[in-house]
């Protein structure tokens, strides 16, 4: 097959926050070199034009983008310093901090916000809509933007130096076979590449297997955010008020924990966070979310309101510990891709910007040094070592671990961890850590019969006034995927289904994913059989993640293709 191949300097796979900032960053460092040159202010040589391209599997930019979100303006305001002059879209800065420990009828309010919670003076924003503006700026600085082009390979030399990436074919059918409108995906040849798809990424994860960059490092974990905004009848939750809450409906085994933001408009914004690093293998995290809605705290503060978005993702909150080598010849980690989010804020916006410009610094040196080897490259990671990632993700580097001993040592070693700045003894030592799909038990440790959900979730009934099932969600996501093309879900033994999966853990895969994709269906008199609707796919990552037999393969499907979250 003929591909064509296009010749870069710079390629930033995934257009999130850390590609974009780094991606302007760099431009701007190019172009201040070349002016400084020109008018002799500067020693060297210019650089010339230099090709920057930021691909994105999305169909636009921050169409994939799910977040929460509070965001910490200390990267933005690095990036872009009058960035409320030059009209970044924030919806309101925060005013009120609230915490709630919610035990199954109550609302108990924390006479003081846990610190790392204290938001006073941050913005709460539809990190959809920033994105898509720093998108704007990215194009107005002269880098090259390619929606519903996913990266769906990288391209290595004979040295397994990574020499840039490819795109994912289109045209393809069901079946594998070319349709009238099949067009091969391209290779785009970079000096540099540099990974920022976001969360547990596809080309990341391959990447740091086959190049080991994961050696020493403690396995990542992950939660998983479920999230709606609702349109509220009257303005009963003001704007800028942020709510954390803790309790229920997790059990004390699985860490989890409640958001309630107040945006524009009168539009809440809430969601709930379940670690996937829990026991009971009938935890549906979809299921917790709308539990969450239930009590009585939550369902009063919705109660005459529409759902009108949903969504969900996963995020990495392995923090210090499980971050990986950050370089090798030819490739750096950006943003949720190198696993950046400080887990205790829930905040992962300001470093993957401030890890984006850091990535520019260290391109822009190679650039300048015309060596784009490992050795070069690895001035990325020192930059990071110095910035102020590395003391914030150290400060909570073991805040994790304690919810290993259920929610109350938990909190104990969160205190711990602020007063002691990160330190971390015995049980509550995030050495060893285990990946989160090893913590997942048996149906028969828990005295389960066979996978029905009421055995977990009772008294839940999907209403369709407070509470939705996984079908009507998903339709709030806008998702859409061409239909006639192969499964981006792999499931690479499809045999372990029917068989030993459905008995040791009733199939997961069914409850864990948020969006229905995975069913398991009768056929006939036989043993049922796993149907994948991978059209409903949100691009969450969650099965890849959670799956106990790590044998799903998530893979970018045709470009385009996904959720559509406008305003989330
Ligand atoms: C539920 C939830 C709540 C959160 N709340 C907050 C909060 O309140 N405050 C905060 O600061 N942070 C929050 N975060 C974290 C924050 O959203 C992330 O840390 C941040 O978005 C990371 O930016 P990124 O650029 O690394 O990745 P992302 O924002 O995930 O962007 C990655 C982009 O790459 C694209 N992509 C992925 N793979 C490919 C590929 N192979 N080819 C092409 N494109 C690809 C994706 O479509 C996406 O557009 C939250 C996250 C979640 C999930």
């Amino acid at each position: 097959m003929e591909r064509e191949s296009l010749e870069m300097d710079v390629v930033f796979v995934g257009a999130g926050p850390a590609n974009l900032s780094g991606a302007l960053h760099l431009a701007r460092l190019v172009a201040d070199h070349n002016d400084g040159v020109a008018n002799g202010k500067r020693a060297g040589k210019p650089l010339g034009e230099i090709q920057i391209a930021v691909i994105e599997k999305g169909a636009s930019v921050g169409a994939h983008i799910l977040s929460g979100a509070v965001m910490d303006p200390r990267g933005l305001a690095e990036l872009i310093p009058d960035f409320v002059d030059r009209g970044a879209p924030l919806e309101t800065p925060v005013k009120q901090d609230h915490f709630l420990y919610l035990t199954k009828k109550r609302a108990i309010r924390a006479p003081i916000t846990p610190p790392p919670l204290k938001n006073h003076g941050y913005y709460i924003v539809s990190l959809n809509r920033l994105t898509a503006w720093l998108g704007e700026q990215c194009e107005a600085a002269g880098v090259n933007i390619f929606p519903e082009f996913p990266g769906a390979e990288m391209l290595y030399d004979e040295r397994d130096c990574v020499v840039g990436v490819r795109t994912g074919d289109k045209g393809i059918d069901a079946e594998g076979n070319p349709k009238d409108n099949f067009e091969p995906g391209v290779d785009l040849r970079a000096k540099v590449t540099v990974l920022g798809e976001g969360v547990r990424g596809s080309l990341t994860k391959k990447l740091i297997q086959r190049l080991g960059l994961d050696k020493g490092r403690e396995p990542q974990i992950y939660s998983l955010g479920v999230k709606e905004l609702w349109e509220l009848p009257d303005d009963r939750y003001p704007a800028g008020r942020v709510t954390h809450t803790l309790g229920f409906p997790s059990d004390q085994w699985t860490y989890g924990g409640g958001w309630i933001y107040g945006m524009q408009n009168r539009i809440l914004n809430l969601g709930y966070v379940t670690g996937l690093d829990y026991r009971d293998p009938l935890i549906d995290p979809h299921a917790e979310f709308q539990r969450f809605k239930t009590h009585p705290f939550v369902a009063k503060l919705l109660s005459g309101g529409k759902m009108i978005r949903y969504g969900a993702k996963a995020i990495a909150t392995g923090g210090l510990h499980a971050v990986p080598q950050l370089y090798a010849d030819g490739v750096l980690l950006v943003g949720d891709s190198a696993g950046f989010l400080n887990g205790a804020r829930l905040k992962g916006i300001h470093t993957a910007i401030k890890s984006g410009m850091l990535a520019a610094e260290a391109i822009f040196d190679a650039l300048v040094a015309h060596d784009f080897s490992a050795g070069k490259l690895q001035s990325y990671e020192q930059r990071v070592k110095e910035s102020w990632i590395t003391p914030e993700l150290r400060r909570y580097r073991n805040f994790h671990a304690g919810f290993r001993h259920g929610r109350w040592l938990g909190m104990v070693n969160a205190g711990l961890q602020y007063i002691t700045g990160g330190r971390a003894w015995g049980i509550f030592d995030r050495d060893h850590q285990e990946a989160g799909h090893e913590a997942v038990q048996k149906l028969s440790v828990y005295g389960y019969q066979g996978d029905d959900f009421a055995q977990r979730y009772k008294d839940l009934r999907f209403d369709g006034a407070l509470t939705f099932n996984k079908v009507t969600d998903v339709y709030h996501a806008a998702v859409a995927h061409d239909e006639d093309q192969p499964a981006h879900l792999h499931v690479l033994d499809k045999n372990i289904c029917a068989t030993r999966c459905a008995e040791e853990y009733g199939n997961p895969c069914q409850r864990f994913c948020p969006a229905a994709v995975y069913e398991m269906v009768a056929d006939g008199d036989g043993p049922r059989r796993l149907q994948i609707n991978f059209s409903n796919c949100v691009h969450c990552k969650t099965c890849d993640i959670m799956d106990p037999y790590q044998i799903i393969n998530w893979v970018t499907p045709e470009g385009g293709g996904g959720p559509d979250y406008k305003g989330m």
